[in-house]
């Protein structure tokens, strides 16, 4: 006489997303177009990029079945980036149905600040707690140089705006030598009476034209923040790009991130989907997956799943490892 007794079963284990040096990733950044209203000289040509056409860029409702799966194998966090992700239609919308995944990621928005007043109640409401912010010159003049458009004081007040409807905020100010380089103790004192991190960042070449860039490195940008300002270090934690640091006497901190240095990869937990959803394992390299093709081609998720493991497990140590030759705009890829 045998006791029948409930097979011993759950749920499979499920094995998030490793790569062979055993970094986690964890921190999707997902380009939902590459339109933009303005043209930074560091990102794209005067003319914008070609565009790649309404067809060619992926669907809300791909983006959101492929992030349902990347955030049930470890993705905790999703950035949402561009071009400019405010200017395609629906973008609320689509952060709010990311917000509303199972497991409930941390949805964030990188913008340009041009459109964002009429956003930011919605915003709120649809979970996004913090904005990074990108500006590059705290001068009109000079700003309108660099993005070659106006609007510079709609980016000013922006600040001012994220800041009051309690969200958490980063400034991103793209270093660039003997353009803005002069300005960069004028953007640390922004933080003097603002609970903000500045974060300054080597430019990298990713302006679509293929042609090496002109970069500020990283110890001389904390060298000329130091003489001016007693910078105290502060502690990295796990996955983070930016080396920070409070000033004494600041509310706000200050930030380097070395992206033409590449020193933070042995830690980096990113994955990006590009606006033609191409799966990225590195900024550097050349997409691995064409997920895109594979939605549209009527993939299962275990079918996706394994292409995104597959590209997880060819991934490279590090962005020096993974250059390839390089003609993409930033606005393509997403930063
Ligand atoms: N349009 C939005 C914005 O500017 O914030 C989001 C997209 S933009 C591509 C994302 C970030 O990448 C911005 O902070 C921008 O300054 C940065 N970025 C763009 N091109 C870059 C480059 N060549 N080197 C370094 N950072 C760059
Ligand atoms: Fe547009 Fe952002 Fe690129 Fe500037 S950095 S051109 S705002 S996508």
């Amino acid at each position: 006489m045998f006791e029948l007794t409930a097979p011993v079963s759950g749920p499979e284990p499920v094995a998030n997303l490793t790569d062979p040096q055993g970094r986690r990733l964890e921190y999707l950044r997902l380009a939902v177009t590459d339109r933009c209203n303005l043209r930074c000289r560091y990102c794209m040509p005067a003319e914008g990029v070609a565009s790649v056409g309404h067809d060619a860029v992926l669907r809300f409702e791909e983006m959101i079945r492929l992030a349902g799966i990347l955030c049930g194998h470890g993705i905790n966090r999703i950035r949402i980036t561009g071009g400019e992700p405010l200017v395609r239609k629906g973008v609320v919308g689509l952060i709010e149905n990311l917000a509303a995944l199972p497991e409930q990621p941390e949805v964030l928005l990188t913008t340009n600040g041009l459109l964002l007043a009429p956003h930011l109640p919605a915003l709120a409401q649809a979970g996004v707690r913090r904005i990074n912010l990108s500006l590059d010159s705290l001068d009109p003049a000079n700003w309108e140089r660099i993005t070659r458009r106006g609007g510079h004081a709609k980016v000013l007040q922006a600040i001012d705006d994220v800041l009051a409807a309690g969200l958490g905020l980063k400034l991103n100010v793209v270093v660039l030598p003997g353009v803005n380089d002069h300005e960069l103790v004028d953007f640390a004192a922004l933080t003097r009476e603002r609970k903000m991190t500045v974060r300054f960042i080597e430019a990298m070449g990713f302006d679509g034209s293929g042609q090496p860039v002109r970069t500020l490195g990283g110890d001389e940008i904390v060298g000329r923040l130091a003489s001016a300002y007693e910078l105290l270090a502060v502690p990295r934690h796990a996955g983070a790009v930016a080396d920070t640091f409070r000033i004494s006497g600041h509310v706000g901190q200050v930030g380097v991130i070395r992206g033409h240095s590449r020193t933070f990869c042995g830690d980096c937990s990113r994955l990006r989907v590009d606006t033609q959803g191409r799966l990225r394992t590195c900024l550097y390299g050349v997409p691995a997956v064409d997920l895109r093709a594979m939605v549209r081609a009527g993939a299962s998720d275990d079918d996706l799943l394994a292409a995104i493991r597959g590209a997880v497990g060819r991934r490279h140590p590090d962005g020096h490892a993974a250059a390839a030759v390089r003609l993409d705009s930033m606005a393509n890829i997403g930063g």
